[in-house]
């Protein structure tokens, strides 16, 4: 199951799987987005482990971009850290999200 849109502030980014090769800068890789389409692109190359983890990298480029630090959106280790950084804190605390959406919050 792949979702297929991410409302990013404003934005309806769509999420699309691709059999085209992504080139980023000369280099082939396995996602990129595009702030002006709101396209984010995953290769249908990459296994279903590190989906998540490009998934989260392409929406902290947007994140960023949307939020007018376009410096930052193009700082690719400050990416890739805060997408496999926030990865790990959801999966490790599921009621972090419930808090974050204003459910249960008397959950402990
Ligand atoms: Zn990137």
């Amino acid at each position: 199951m792949m979702i297929k849109n991410i409302l990013i502030d404003a934005v309806n980014y769509r999420v699309e799987i691709t059999d085209e090769r992504i080139i980023v800068d000369g280099q082939e890789c396995g996602a990129d987005v595009d702030y002006n389409l709101a396209l984010i692109r995953l290769s249908d190359k990459i296994g279903e482990g590190t989906k998540a983890k490009f998934l989260m990298h392409e929406i902290f480029h947007a994140v960023l971009n949307e939020r007018g630090m376009f410096e930052e959106s193009r700082n690719e280790a400050l990416i890739d850290e805060l997408a496999a950084g926030t990865i790990n804190l959801i999966r490790e605390n599921p009621k972090l999200i419930d808090f974050l959406r204003g459910d249960n919050l008397d959950a402990d």
